[in-house]
């Protein structure tokens, strides 16, 4: 499959089919956390990255199949909302498949545009993130592209907020030292009662981020925002403690484990290896970060993770 992985566990979304539609790396964004790394192509600009008829006919392909899933979910290695197209696949998929709930993930920075909340308005759950109401550490965290305003982006949420039916999550990224204080969590609050989404997810960093400095922030931290937020706010990432998980295949999580056993790979070495899509392998490691000790270090050509043989 060449536009379409998984499905994938993800902690969110349950068994979800992943639509990538921009190549690696270009996003509107450059964030700091990111665990894609740093953003190549920083642009706003839409395009048909890839062609949209191949896209549906995978797709359809795949569906016709009747797997089972939570959700369709279109995400990657960088904003799905730069796809020209979008909507179009959104509208394919809710005529011919319509058994299937479908998720965005977004770094939000596109919902200034009229054309684009129109486009996306008929998903089933939108995943919007915003980690900052101070514009300053905003662009620390986010290090977004020079037309992007923090306003425009909350403006943008609340207008998509009063003509979409469906759920939203409201996802915050907590980096200790810029948005973790009481005067970020207050205002914060002030603009998710403007929203109004369903829920605020609260999270950290559980993998490398695009630069090395950046931390975990303390599980006290992530409790105080929680509790001014109030009764939407809930924990994610690895201080959560429901995390409904599936499980994911142990054959690739064993194949994983064989290859960086004997030698140091990136993400996407494994990849390409394994014939798996980046984010795929991103949530592997991820679990098995849980129940093994990975080694990391960073090269010339990028983030290595390997696994030291048990003596
Ligand atoms: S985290 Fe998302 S929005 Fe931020 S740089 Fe990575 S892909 Fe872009």
């Amino acid at each position: 499959m060449k536009y379409i992985y998984g499905p994938v566990p993800s902690r969110r979304l349950g068994l979800s089919l992943g639509i990538d539609l921009i190549p690696y790396k270009v996003c509107s964004f450059n964030c700091i956390y990111c665990e894609c790394g740093e953003t190549t192509n920083l642009s706003i600009n839409r395009k048909e990255f890839k062609p949209v008829d191949l896209i549906i006919e995978e797709l359809d392909n795949y569906l016709s199949t009747n797997p089972e899933l939570d959700y369709i979910t279109f995400s990657g290695s960088g904003e799905p909302t730069l796809y020209k197209y979008i909507g179009k696949i959104i509208d394919f998929l809710n005529n011919n498949h319509p058994e299937y709930d479908l998720a965005l993930l977004t770094n939000s920075s596109l919902l200034t545009d009229k054309q684009v909340r129109k486009e996306i308005r008929n998903i089933d759950l939108i995943v919007p993130s915003l980690d900052s109401g101070i514009e300053k550490n905003f662009k620390k965290i986010n290090r977004p592209h020079e037309a992007i305003r923090l306003n425009d982006i909350i403006d943008g949420l609340i207008k998509f907020r009063n003509d979409f039916e469906g759920k939203m999550y409201l996802e915050i990224f907590i980096v200790p030292n810029i948005n973790d204080t009481l005067e970020e969590f207050k205002k914060m609050n002030s603009i998710i009662e403007k929203i109004k989404p369903e829920r605020v997810q609260l999270n950290t960093l559980d993998r490398p981020g695009a630069v090395e400095w950046i931390k975990p922030a303390s599980e006290d931290v992530l409790k105080k925002a929680a509790e001014i937020i109030g009764k939407r706010a809930e924990i994610i990432g690895h201080y959560s403690s429901d995390t409904k998980k599936k499980s994911i295949s142990s054959k690739t999580k064993d194949e994983i484990i064989e290859t960086i056993k004997r030698r140091p790979c990136t993400v996407k070495d494994l990849s390409n290896i394994l014939g798996i899509h980046v984010n795929e392998v991103n949530k592997y490691l991820r679990e098995l970060d849980k129940d093994y000790d990975l080694k990391i270090t960073n090269e010339k050509r990028g983030r290595f993770y390997f696994l030291k043989e048990e003596d």
